[in-house]
Order: structure tokens, then C-alpha cells, then sequence
């Protein structure tokens, strides 16, 4: 027998954007698995933070708690490995003479992509859902989606199979994305992406600002904090 139900495979990382998005796959599918790629982030913190987020999520949401499937951790160690970034190195975190932060990992959206593919492919997934965003981030190419569109060609050819890729969060401010959370779970999922997602590039969770955890400075909290301030003016 065919199963009917619609079906979708998320890259969930544990952060902001990616918890937003699982929300919104939850309500929008009828059965949804999650995967992680560990890269030797210099802070095993984001790893926890997701486990917490899918406990809490199950947890918090009986409505979504049957729509939750699987979840799955792909090591993608060699990333770290080849990757000199302040996210798998211990450097102080700039932009480059391009503009890019150099906690930008060359093409790694194109490589998760493509594990992300080849499991949707095993598991019968073939909607993948991502949080990548164009509006805050422009300095990541792969997150624009002229890139993501062509490597979904790319994909779908080399697997003989359509896979088609679902980025909610594409054209949103922090803001919205805030906004966006709200509307699909009240202040119930606000309150729990403040508390158990992760975004701080330094891996600080000791001090909790009116945004969440993080140490307040770099790119990530700043991005993070600026999006909850003009989310919570507009309330
Ligand atoms: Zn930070």
C-alpha cells in the first residue's frame, strides 16, 4: 500500500531559523524527519541545544508530536577538517576583503544538500525543507536561490529521482521569521526558541538577554539580537 501522507526531510541544526522552519514543516506536513550534520563545530553546544529543541518540541506540541519522525546526525567531520573558519577554528571571527564573515564555509549548503538528498532518497523524502535565508545573510552565495535552484537540478538528474527543496524562511527579516514562529506556535514556541535554540558563533550560553542565549557581540548575536528588537517593537 502507498503511503499517502505528505512527507519531508528537514536540515535542523538547532538554531533560530532552523527550529522556525521545523515549526513550520510540522504544521504544514504530515510526517516529518529531521537530520543534523556534526562538523566539528567548535562547540558541541549547538548539538545539545538541537536534542533539547526536538524534546521540548514533542513535548510542548502533542498536536505535532505523531507528525515528528526520525531523527538522524550525519558525520561530516571532514568538513571541519578542511574548513579554516571560525567556526571549526579557534579564530577571532571578520569579514573578509569579499565581505563574506569567515565563519563561512565554502559551499557548505551544497554539501549538506547533497547528504541530505541521498538520505531523502533511502528514506522516500524527497521534499527537504531548509532554513537558509537570503534577506539577512547575502554574503553566503550558497544561500541564494538561483544556487539552491540549480543544485536541486543538479540532484534531482544525478538521482533519477525529483527532489524538490522548501526554504521558508528565504525572503524573511529576523523579524518576520519571529513573527513567523508566533503564528504557528504562539508565545509557547517564542518561548521555547529563546530558551533552547542556539545562534552565538563564541558557544556562550551563560548569560540570557531578552533575545536568548549568546555572548552578545559577535555576528550571529548581533544579527540575532537587532531581529528580536524589532520583532518585539512591532508587537
Ligand atoms: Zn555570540
Amino acid at each position: 500500500m502507498t503511503d499517502k501522507r505528505s512527507k519531508a526531510l528537514i536540515m535542523f541544526s538547532g538554531g533560530q531559523d532552523s527550529a522556525t522552519c521545523l515549526a513550520w514543516a510540522l504544521d504544514k506536513f504530515d510526517y516529518v524527519e529531521t537530520l543534523g550534520f556534526n562538523y566539528e563545530q567548535r562547540h558541541s553546544i549547538e548539538m545539545q541545544c538541537r536534542q533539547r529543541v526536538l524534546a521540548n518540541m514533542r513535548a510542548a506540541f502533542p498536536n505535532w508530536t505523531g507528525t515528528l519522525g526520525d531523527d538522524h546526525i550525519i558525520d561530516l567531520s571532514a568538513l571541519g577538517a578542511m574548513s579554516d573558519t571560525s567556526l571549526t577554528r579557534d579564530v577571532e571571527i571578520s569579514l573578509s576583503e569579499e565581505g563574506l564573515p569567515n565563519t563561512f564555509v565554502p559551499g557548505r549548503n551544497l554539501i549538506f544538500l547533497n547528504f541530505a538528498a541521498a538520505l531523502g532518497y533511502r528514506r522516500g523524502l524527497t521534499t527537504l525543507i531548509g532554513g537558509m535565508c537570503e534577506a539577512d545573510f547575502s554574503g553566503y552565495p550558497d544561500c541564494r536561490i538561483e544556487t539552491l535552484n540549480a543544485q536541486m537540478k543538479a540532484i534531482s538528474l544525478g538521482m533519477d529521482r525529483t527532489f524538490t527543496l522548501e526554504t521558508p524562511l528565504m525572503h524573511l527579516s529576523k523579524a518576520q521569521a519571529w513573527a513567523l514562529a508566533h503564528e504557528l506556535g504562539g508565545q509557547g514556541l517564542i518561548d521555547l526558541i529563546l530558551e533552547d535554540t542556539h545562534s552565538c558563533y563564541k558557544g556562550e550560553r551563560k548569560v540570557r538577554h531578552d533575545w536568548g542565549y549568546g555572548c552578545g557581540t559577535c555576528p550571529a548575536c548581533d544579527l540575532r539580537a537587532k531581529g528580536w528588537e524589532s520583532y518585539s517593537r512591532g508587537l
